[in-house]
Parts: C-alpha cells; structure tokens; sequence
C-alpha cells in the first residue's frame, strides 16, 4: 500500500491527468486539428539557437570528465559566477557564485528551499490564484499553505489580507510574477507595500519572513513592462529562476535559487540548500545544461510570437463579451467563467472541443485559465467555439 500522503497527492492530480487523457481521447475522435488544447504551460516558441551552439560547444570543446560528472551539490562554480555577474549586470545587484544555487529548474528551487527552511507546521502565504503545484512542494515538507483570497478587480496581491494572515508561524510567502494563471506583473507600488508589511510583520513577531520570488516567467513580458528585481526592495528574499520557459527548455529542467547574503541566517541557509539538493536526490542540477546556459545568459526566445497569439485570443475573446484583464506577462489568460462553476464552464468548453483549466485549480473560482504557448493558427481555428460558447450564455 502506497502512503496515506501519497494517497492524497494522487487523488489531486487526478483532474489534470485526466484533462490531458481527454485530450488524446478527443483528438483521435476528431482529428488533432480539430482539438483546442489550451491546457499545457508547454512553450510552443522553439529554444534560440545559442541554445544548440552551446550545447555543441560544451560537447566538442570541454573535458568531458568536467562535463560529465559529479561536481559540488550547488553546481559549477565558474557557471554561478557567471549567473551572478549576469544578473548584477541586468539588475546593479552585488552577487556571485556564493550565492547562487543550480537546480532542476524552478519545481526543484521551490523544493529545495522549503526543505531547507520548513519545520512541520510552518506557514508558507501565497495569494491566489497561485500555481497549484505551491500547495504539493510545501506539502512535501508538513509545511501548510495558507492562501489569500483573490483580488478580482486587477489581480495584483490583497495586501490587506495577507496582513492579517500573518502569524507567529509564518516562514514564508511565495510570489509568482509574471504570474500563473493570470499573466499579471506585480507592480513596484505592490512590491513596496509588501516589503513594508513583511517588514513590519518581522519586527512585531520578531521572526524571519522568507520572501520567495518564483520567477519562471521573468523574460516573458509584453508592452516593455518591467518586473522589479525583488532582492533590491526586501532584504530576506530568495529568488527561484528557470529556463524553462525563457528559452523553452521545461524537459532539460534547469534552474537556479539566489540566496543573498543579506537574508538572514545566510551561511545555515546556503549549507541546508547544497544538502537538500543532494539528498532530496537531485545530487546536482543537470550537468550538461548548467555549462549550456553559461553560454545564454543573453539569448532570448522570440517573445514577439506569444505576444501575437495574446492579442489575437484577448482581443477576440472581448469583442465575444468575456472578461479579462489584459496579461502583461507569461502565456495566460485568465477569463472570467460565464457560470459561477468554471468547472462546469471548462466542460461546456469542451462541448466546443476547446480545453482549458478551471480556476478551482488556482484556488480561483469562476474563472478558467487559457495557455496560449500554442500556434497561431490553432487560435484561429479555435476562434469560432469561443464565440459560440458565448453566444449560449448571453442568448
Ligand atoms: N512555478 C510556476 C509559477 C510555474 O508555472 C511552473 C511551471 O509551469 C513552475 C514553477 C515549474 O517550473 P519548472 O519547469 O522550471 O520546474
């Protein structure tokens, strides 16, 4: 028999496994090119081609000894130093290879850091909606996610709430801008006032307030909007990035954590992060990839293409009559639900052969999420069931 946890974590992730099975199901039934999957966070935009040429380098050109094998659990050191530069450049921060950790991308990151931070009870804040996977990783470490409502109106974080939710227990909140479901970007006024109450929170309790930044979505943004660099407004916070989705390599799962040496309890928090990498069983974050992305710290994907496919669906998704606040970032789209029940809104959605993820997902009911990392042209051919749908709730 399988754990009693275990039990739990496999009862939730039945409804996406299940969404993707009816996927294939609909799509032998009708043809691929009649199915609309807007279900996956898959990037759809091929990886630059620095990304082949590195990986050819690194193959032709370094020992293979260095390449191949085991090395310090937190990764190459030249490779950190080279991230840290990277981002001081970018962002006029002050980092190098000491604090910066390789991880098997951004679900590694998280995992590690709550290992290293996590005593069973710990409270972890997040706001809603949020990546579903949030309440698994805490969950990994008898954490408890504690979820503040959403703010409808602009998606940017309830502040208000979060004060109240904070507690003696609180070790952590965790953030994702650009954000998964909604595409939103946390404005610099947000962050400010959040760093205000986290600190304000540390002193009344006297505790350590981990600000997590999960950051996947970082370089996928639209209309020039800039995404603050989190460190430089809150003292105690981590950072998680990914190339995941920057250069649309979510299989090669490569990433890395930024532990400033400002957060306190800096020296015990490095050592926990090198051992939880090893002994969470990730040993080290891929090898190849971590001399790959050395040599792309400056290659970017073609944003340009997700941004036509976000004008496309929101544009014509509004001229139908749904409700949505324009993204800004990643590749969501976070539509109002026309019946309270998105669940039952995603199954009418269906009928339509059009497949999205209800918003119960995000802890966000009433609403459903959209991935548009698809081509073009499914868009378009999509574009008739969305107004159909409509047309059947405002008759
Ligand atoms: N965090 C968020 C908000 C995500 O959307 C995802 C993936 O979709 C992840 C983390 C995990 O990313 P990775 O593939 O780098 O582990």
């Amino acid at each position: 028999m399988i754990s009693e946890k275990m039990m739990e974590f496999v009862k939730n992730s039945s409804a996406i496994r299940a969404m993707f099975e009816e996927g294939k199901r609909m799509a032998e039934l009708h043809g691929p090119e009649n199915v609309y999957d807007f279900s996956l966070g898959n990037p759809s935009v091929l990886p630059p081609e620095e990304v082949n040429k590195a990986l050819l380098k690194v193959i032709h050109e370094e020992d293979p000894n260095l390449v191949h094998g085991y090395m310090n659990n937190s990764g190459y050191e030249d490779v950190r130093r080279k991230i840290a530069y990277s981002i001081n450049d970018k962002f006029g921060t002050s980092f190098d290879e000491k604090n910066i950790i390789m991880t098997v991308g951004a679900a590694g990151g998280l995992n590690v850091i709550f290992k290293s931070l996590l005593n069973p009870g710990d409270e972890v804040i997040t706001f809603a909606p949020f990546f579903g996977e949030y309440r698994s990783y805490v969950g990994n470490y008898d954490g408890k996610l504690i979820v503040v409502a959403p703010n409808t109106t602009d998606f940017q974080p309830n502040l208000s709430e979060l004060e109240q939710k904070i507690t003696k227990k609180t070790k952590a909140v965790i953030i994702n801008s650009p954000n998964n479901p909604t595409g939103v970007v946390y404005s610099e006024r947000t962050i400010l006032d959040l760093a205000q109450i986290l600190y304000k929170k540390q002193e009344e309790y006297n505790t350590t307030i981990y600000l997590i930044s999960d950051e996947p979505y970082r370089e996928l943004v639209y209309d020039g909007v800039e995404v603050p660099y989190l460190t430089k407004y809150y003292k105690n916070t981590i950072v998680g990035y990914s190339w995941s989705k920057s250069l649309s390599l979510p299989g090669e799962r490569i990433g890395y954590l930024v532990i400033p040496k400002e957060v306190d309890d800096y020296d015990n928090l490095i050592s926990a992060a090198n051992v939880a990498t090893r002994i969470l069983g990730f040993v080290n974050a891929p090898s190849l990839m971590q001399r790959a992305v050395a040599y792309c710290l400056d290659a970017k994907i073609d944003v340009e293409i997700y941004n036509r496919n976000r004008e496309l669906l929101y544009n014509s998704l509004l001229s139908y009559g749904y409700e949505c606040v324009k993204p800004q970032g990643a590749f969501y789209l976070f539509i109002k639900s026309l019946e309270e029940d998105d669940q039952a809104f995603a199954r009418a959605a269906k009928k339509h052969n059009i497949l999205i993820v209800p918003g119960s997902s995000f802890g966000c009911q009433g609403y459903c999420r959209i991935a548009y990392c698809v081509d073009y042209q499914m868009i378009e051919r999509a574009l008739p069931g969305f107004k159909k749908l409509a047309k059947e709730y405002h008759k």
